[in-house]
């Protein structure tokens, strides 16, 4: 019978995919300010930067809980996202869909985080360990906050170009 791996491992391994990912995502959000058009989108993308900080931060404080390393593991996901949103921001400059190109790659971002810390959460719960409960229901509460404020953001922007 193969090692058997169990819960812990999964929440190390996907702890490590989403230290990995935020720190993609910190590289990505300036190039995403720069990008953008509108200056709520601008400013948005740089308030996020400075949440993603402290969301590595609190990731680091899980990974001290456990009592191991913080390292990340390639997570293929984000960078297939950021990928796509880089295509996005070359094939749309300069164009007035541009800012909407933007909101899609950053909802997608949150929407992976979201289904990550859910589950992270909902794991940390069963493991027994109620102070990574709540450093990860704080990463997760913003990218839920961050997720609303862009269809806030994609629905200014639709109104502003029917205008
Ligand atoms: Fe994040
Ligand atoms: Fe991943
Ligand atoms: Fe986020």
């Amino acid at each position: 019978m193969p090692e058997q791996k169990k819960l812990d491992d999964l929440f190390l391994d996907t702890l490590k995919d989403m230290y990995y990912a935020e720190k993609h995502i910190a590289k990505t959000l300036p190039k995403l300010a720069k990008a953008a058009q509108s200056a709520e989108l601008k400013a948005g993308f740089e308030h996020h930067l400075e949440e993603t900080e402290n969301q590595i931060e609190r990731l680091e404080q899980v990974f001290d809980l456990l009592g191991k390393p913080a390292r990340g593991k390639t997570c293929d996901a984000i960078l297939g996202l950021i990928e796509e949103g880089k295509s996005i921001m070359d094939e749309f400059k300069d164009t007035p869909a541009l800012d909407a190109g933007l909101v899609s790659t950053a909802q997608a971002v949150e929407h992976y985080e979201i289904a990550r810390y859910g589950t992270l959460k909902t794991w940390a719960q069963q493991l027994g360990m109620p102070e990574a409960v709540r450093l990860l229901d704080a990463n997760l509460r913003e990218e839920v906050a961050t997720d609303k404020k862009l269809t806030q953001l994609a629905e200014m922007d639709a109104n502003r170009q029917a205008a």
